[in-house]
């Protein structure tokens, strides 16, 4: 590309002041423009702010907060290069490098999460000598502390294994100025809260603070009161809503023809790649046989599958080698696929933010996605709930071949209360797989 290209494919990006060895990476991944996140956030972290930001997933958040980083991250490297270099009684030849501290801290709910935000960071840092580092649970801790102990200025974290690592002194976190929450919202329903406070405990005062969540209830601006200083309150699009990039599509079936209707969807709209959530790891497995039986390649994607089985399964499906993904809420957290385009719901989540969450897999970036839930009379009043964090109805709809049976009676859920759906979904969420 020639140097006029160059700055004209980057003309959004050069007025957000990033350092040129950014803007570089930036050009040769494709990024022309900033997104709306990208465009509020970045000179706010750039002059110093703290944030609180409203992001869905899908609108490029990462990078919103990943640049800015990177870009303050590389001025202090370089001047204490060169400081050494001053020093140094020692011939220059000998220079020692500069000692690395953790700098920089991002904390995510899951480990698919964490990879993802991980693999943007050295995406990004690509031309800077800046070292990221990643620690997850359900691996080796030693091979991580050793990896820890060779020096990083960025770290990304799941908080259970985080507070292993501290506890086991294989890291410092004193030399710490930015600390970002990704997904706070999902970190608090996952039952992290005591972990965050155990780690923030262990960070220095005087630090930038940078929370994103796709939604915002009275825990999580709670806990911001508690960890940010006066921030800068960033929304894009409206609050809790989905992308306006995904249509979002309702079919009305009894749940006993389910999987004859979602066979007929992505056979005769030939859908090459789709992600189906369920909400129960063992009806995700049941359901990826059923329709590998029907002929359609599918693969379960769940907490109870090894970190390794889950990369696999999951660039499989990036491949193209399996069309169908079967995943839970948790598992799918991290799930990054730029060209996805359908989302199905197979049961509707207990947690009405949840769909918020699922269906933001599909309508990256802008791309255009479709939002498919197949809805049975047992969880219309789940949908009801959907509608109000969505504030708008969403239409059912009656596929040809497909329509309920009204004539049949259904178990009614509100057997145990209005609410005791929502109980069922906490207990869960607090004693469920967590990011350790
Ligand atoms: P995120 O919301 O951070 O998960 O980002 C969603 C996807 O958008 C990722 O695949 C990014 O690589 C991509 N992305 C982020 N920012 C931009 C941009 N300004 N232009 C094009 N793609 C982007």
């Amino acid at each position: 590309m020639s140097e006029h290209a160059d700055s004209a494919a980057n003309h959004g990006f050069s007025s957000l002041s990033l350092r040129p060895e950014l803007l570089q990476v930036l050009t040769a991944l494709g990024y022309s423009q900033p997104t709306p996140i990208q465009t509020q956030a970045i000179p706010a972290i750039l002059a110093g702010q703290d944030i609180m930001a409203g992001a869905q997933t899908g609108s490029g958040k990462t990078a919103a907060f990943s640049l800015p980083i990177l870009h303050k991250l590389t001025e202090p490297l370089l001047r204490l290069d060169e400081k050494n270099q001053q020093e140094s009684e020692a011939p220059s030849c000998s220079q020692v490098p500069a000692i690395r501290a953790i700098r920089a801290l991002v904390l995510t709910p899951t480990r698919e999460l964490a990879l993802q935000v991980h693999g943007s960071f050295v995406k990004y840092a690509k031309l800077t000598q800046l070292k990221s580092a990643l620690v997850y649970g359900g691996v080796s801790i030693d091979a991580q502390a050793q990896i820890l102990a060779a020096g990083v200025d960025i770290l990304v974290a799941t908080p259970g294994r985080l507070l292993d690592h501290l506890r086991r002194g294989s890291m410092s976190l004193s030399e710490l100025e930015f600390l970002v929450f990704d997904e706070a919202d999902r970190m608090l329903d996952m039952g992290f809260k005591d972990e965050i406070d155990a780690i923030v405990k262990q960070l220095p005062k005087t630090r930038q603070t940078l929370l994103f969540s796709a939604t915002f209830d009275e825990s999580l601006y709670g806990l911001s009161q508690s960890l940010l200083r006066d921030p800068k309150r960033i929304e894009v699009g409206e609050r809790n809503a989905a992308a306006v990039e995904i249509e979002q599509r309702v079919y009305a079936v009894d749940s006993d023809r389910k999987l004859a209707l979602i066979t007929h969807l992505i056979e005769s709209g030939k859908l090459q790649q789709v992600l189906i959530f369920s909400r129960k790891k063992v009806a995700a497995d049941k359901l990826a046989a059923n329709l590998t039986k029907a002929g359609i390649g599918a693969q379960a994607f769940h907490g109870d599958l090894s970190q390794g089985a889950r990369e696999k399964v999951l660039q499989s499906f990036k491949d193209g080698e399996v069309r169908v993904l079967v995943a839970t809420d948790v598992a799918a957290r991290g799930i990054d696929i730029i060209d996805l385009n359908y989302v199905v719901n197979y049961e509707l989540p207990y947690k009405a933010e949840d769909y918020v969450h699922r269906i933001g897999r599909t309508g990256r970036a802008g791309n255009k996605g479709v939002a498919i839930t197949l809805l049975c009379r047992e969880d219309e009043h789940l949908l009801e709930e959907v509608e109000v964090v969505l504030d708008k109805r969403l239409p059912q709809q009656w596929l040809a071949g497909f329509e309920p049976d009204l004539t049949k009676s259904v178990d009614t859920p509100r057997k145990g209360g209005r609410n005791a759906h929502k109980q069922r979904a906490k207990k869960r969420a607090n004693g469920g797989r967590r990011g350790r």
